[in-house]
C-alpha cells in the first residue's frame, strides 16, 4: 500500500484519482497482514485495487466525476464492492472518469481530464480513464471500471493494459451508477489476464439486488490457462480496409493475424453488414435509457441543489442546467428527443430493431467461429484537446466495442505492444455469450 501510496503523489499530475483512501488503506492492510498470518485471508488479500468513481461504497463520497454529485456520499456498497472486501481486496480510492461514464477520452469530467502515462499530453481514453492509468503507472495492482459502450477495453488499449467486459448478466450492477442500464457491465483493467479471470469469478454471479443477473454457475479462476488448442477467428475486413483506422493499428492487426495463421489457426476476413449501423444503434439507445436514468438527480432528493432556485420548477431547471456538464446534457435532450411521442417510433423502436438484428448476425459469426478480432481502438490515444470539440468524431471512435455492447457479449482489450511514439496499441477479442473462461484461456496467447 505504501509503495501504491508513493506511486499515486509523485504522479498527482495525471489527475488519475477524485479521491485516495490513504489512511484507511494503510489501516485495512494491517487487519489483512493479520489474517495473513493467521491463515484467515481471503482470496485478494493483499490486492490493492482502485474502483471507478461510479461505484457505490457506503460512507464514501461516490460523484461520477460530476458536479451533481460532488458532495454525494454513498449509504451502501455495490454488491462487488462487497465481494472484493469480503476476500480482503484493499481498496486505494476512486478513480476519475468521464461524467456519468458518457466518453471516450475521460475529457468529460468535471474534475479534469485524466493523462496518459505513456505521454502525458495525451488522453487516457474514457470513460474508465483514471481506473486505466492507476493500473498503467503502478498505482494499484489492479482496477475496476464499467464498460457501457466500451469504457474498460478502449482505455485499456489506449494504456497498454488488459481491459475486460464479460457478458451482460454476469457482474451485479447494483450499487453501480446507471448510464444505459441494458449495456452497463463492470469491467476489470489489469495487467494480466490471470487477474481478470480471478477478479470475475469473485465479482460475477447471481445477486438478489441485480434481477437481470444470469444464474449461471461462474467459471473458476483456479481453472484458467492458456489454452493452445487451434481456434476458428474472424476479424473484420473494414478494419484493414477503412482509412479511418490507423496504419499501425493496422500494423498489428495483420501481425497477429499472420502469427495465429503461422501457428495453425484458421483466420478468416468476414464483412459485417450492419457495420454503419454500430454506432447510431448505439447511440440512441444508450441516450435514451441515459435520459431515463438520470431524470433522479433532480435537485430534490440527492446530490447538487441549486443556491439561486425559489420554486419546485427553478428547482429542477437550475439545479440540473449548473449540475449537469454539456456532454450529459446534450444526451438528455438527445435521449428525450428519440423517446418523444411523435419519434419514437422512428428513432428508439428502429433502434430496438437494429439491435436485435446485429446481436443475431453476431451470434451466427460466432456459431462459426470461436472468436473475432478487431482493434479495441481505430486509432491510438490522441493529443488531449484534439477531438473534444467534434461529439459526434468521438462517438464514431467506438465502431470496434459497441458491437459486443449491443450483442451482450463477453470482450477483451489485449495490449500489442506500443507504435514507434511509444503509444500502446490494442486488438480486441470478442467470445460467445458466457464463454469467457473460453475467452480468457485463448487471452494468455497474446500476452
Ligand atoms: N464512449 C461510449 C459512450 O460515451 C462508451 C462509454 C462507456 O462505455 N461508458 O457512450
Amino acid at each position: 500500500v505504501k509503495g501504491y501510496l508513493q506511486q499515486i503523489k509523485a504522479n498527482a499530475r495525471l489527475n488519475v484519482f477524485n479521491e485516495v483512501f490513504e489512511q484507511e488503506a494503510l489501516v485495512s492492510a494491517k487487519a489483512v497482514d493479520a489474517r495473513i498470518k493467521s491463515g484467515t485471508a481471503g482470496r485478494l488479500a493483499g490486492m490493492v485495487i482502485a474502483i471507478k468513481d461510479n461505484i457505490c461504497y457506503k460512507d464514501h463520497k461516490v460523484t461520477a466525476s460530476s458536479r451533481i454529485l460532488e458532495d454525494f456520499t454513498s449509504i451502501y456498497s455495490s454488491t462487488i464492492v462487497e465481494r472484493l472486501l469480503a476476500e480482503d481486496a484493499i481498496i486505494i480510492g476512486r478513480c476519475n472518469c468521464d461524467e456519468f461514464a458518457m466518453g471516450a477520452a475521460n475529457e468529460n469530467s468535471f474534475f479534469g481530464a485524466v493523462k496518459n502515462f505513456a505521454d502525458e499530453t495525451r488522453v487516457s481514453g474514457g470513460s474508465s480513464g483514471g481506473s486505466a492509468v492507476a493500473v498503467q503507472a503502478g498505482m494499484c495492482h489492479a482496477a475496476i471500471g464499467t464498460d457501457t459502450g466500451g469504457s474498460v477495453r478502449q482505455p485499456a488499449s489506449f494504456c497498454g493494459v488488459v481491459g475486460f467486459k464479460p457478458t451482460y448478466g454476469r457482474i451485479s450492477r447494483h450499487g453501480i451508477i446507471s448510464y444505459a442500464s441494458s449495456f452497463d457491465q463492470v469491467g476489470t483493467l489489469t495487467k494480466s489476464v490471470d487477474d481478470a479471470a480471478l477478479l470475475f469469478e469473485i465479482m460475477a454471479g447471481a445477486d438478489e439486488f441485480d434481477g437481470t443477473l444470469s444464474q449461471r454457475p461462474v467459471p473458476k479462476a483456479d481453472a484458467h490457462t492458456k489454452d493452445s488448442g487451434k481456434k476458428k477467428i474472424a476479424y473484420l475486413q473494414e478494419a484493414l480496409s477503412s482509412p479511418g483506422v490507423d496504419a499501425d493499428v493496422k500494423n498489428t492487426l495483420i501481425n497477429s493475424i499472420e502469427k495465429l495463421r503461422a501457428e495453425g489457426h484458421a483466420v478468416k476476413a468476414i464483412s459485417f453488414e450492419y457495420l454503419e449501423y454500430l454506432v447510431p444503434a448505439y447511440y440512441i439507445l444508450a441516450m435514451a435509457e441515459a435520459s431515463s436514468n438520470l431524470a433522479r438527480y433532480d435537485g430534490v432528493h440527492y446530490g447538487y441543489r441549486s443556491p439561486n432556485a425559489t420554486d419546485l420548477t427553478s428547482t429542477y431547471k437550475l439545479s440540473r442546467s449548473e449540475g449537469f456538464g454539456k456532454e450529459v446534457k446534450r444526451r438528455i435532450m438527445l435521449g428525450t428527443f428519440v423517446l418523444s411521442a411523435g419519434y419514437y417510433d422512428a428513432y428508439y423502436a428502429k433502434a430496438q430493431k437494429v439491435r436485435r438484428l446485429i446481436k443475431e448476425q453476431t451470434n451466427k459469426i460466432l456459431q462459426e467461429y470461436d472468436f473475432l478480432l478487431t482493434p479495441t481502438a481505430p486509432e491510438p490515444a490522441f493529443p488531449i484537446g484534439k477531438k473534444e470539440k467534434d461529439p459526434v468524431v468521438t462517438y464514431l471512435y467506438d465502431i470496434f466495442t459497441v458491437q459486443a455492447s449491443l450483442a451482450g457479449l463477453p470482450a477483451i482489450s489485449l495490449p500489442t505492444g506500443n507504435n514507434s511514439k511509444g503509444l500502446p496499441l490494442g486488438l480486441q477479442l470478442l467470445g460467445k455469450g458466457f464463454a469467457e473462461e473460453e475467452l480468457l484461456n485463448f487471452s494468455e496467447y497474446f500476452l
